[in-house]
C-alpha cells in the first residue's frame, strides 16, 4: 500500500492543485493533501478554512484525504507512513525551489521519494496568489475555470470577489 503526501499551504486550493491530487490518486493507494498550518508567508485563510475548502473540493475523490499539519513536512510524512512526496511543477518558476526542497528532504528522510507532476497546460499560470489578485476583477463564471465553487464562496465571504 503506497501512501503519497501532497503538501502545501493551499491558501486557497485551486483547480491546479486539484488536478495534481486527482492524477496522484490514480497512481497511489492513498493520497494525503497535507495542509501546512504555518507557512512563512502572508495567509488569507486560516488553517481551518483551508482544510475545510480542500475537504469539500475533494469529497468526490475517495482515495484523497485532507489533513492539517504543523511539523516539518518529512516528519509528517513519516507519521502518516507516506513513502512518496507529491509536488506540482509549473513550467516557469517552480523548478529551482522544488529541486532545492527535494534535495533537502532527501537528506532529511532518505527513502522518501519526491515525485513531481508536470502541471497541466490549462493550469500552468495558475497560482493561489494570482487567484486572490484577480478575484476582485472576475465574476463567478470566469473564476470557475480555476477554483472550485467552495473557494469562490469563501473569497466572496471575505469580500475579495467582484462586487
Ligand atoms: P507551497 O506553500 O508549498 O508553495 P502551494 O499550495 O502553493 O504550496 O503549492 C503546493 C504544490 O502545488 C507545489 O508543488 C506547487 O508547485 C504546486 N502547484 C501550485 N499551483 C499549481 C498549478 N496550477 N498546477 C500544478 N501544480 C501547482
Amino acid at each position: 500500500m503506497i501512501t503519497a503526501l501532497y503538501p502545501g499551504s493551499f491558501d486557497p486550493i485551486t483547480n491546479g492543485h486539484l488536478d495534481i491530487a486527482t492524477r496522484a490518486s490514480k497512481l497511489f493507494d492513498r493520497t494525503v493533501i497535507g495542509v501546512f498550518a504555518t507557512p512563512s508567508k502572508h495567509l488569507t485563510f486560516t488553517i481551518d478554512e483551508r482544510v475545510a475548502m480542500a475537504k469539500e473540493a475533494t469529497k468526490n475523490l475517495p482515495k484523497v484525504e485532507v489533513i492539517p499539519y504543523t511539523s516539518i513536512t518529512v516528519e509528517f510524512a513519516l507519521e502518516i507512513k507516506a513513502t512518496v512526496l507529491v509536488r506540482g511543477l509549473r513550467m516557469v518558476g517552480d523548478f529551482e525551489w522544488e529541486f532545492e526542497m527535494a534535495m533537502m528532504n532527501q537528506l532529511l528522510a532518505p527513502g522518501l521519494e519526491t515525485i513531481c507532476f508536470m502541471a497541466s497546460q490549462e493550469y500552468q499560470f495558475l497560482s493561489a496568489s494570482l487567484i486572490k489578485e484577480v478575484a476582485g476583477l472576475g465574476g463567478r463564471a470566469k473564476l470557475s475555470k480555476f477554483i472550485p465553487p467552495v473557494v469562490y464562496e469563501a473569497l466572496k465571504k471575505k469580500g475579495l470577489t467582484k462586487k
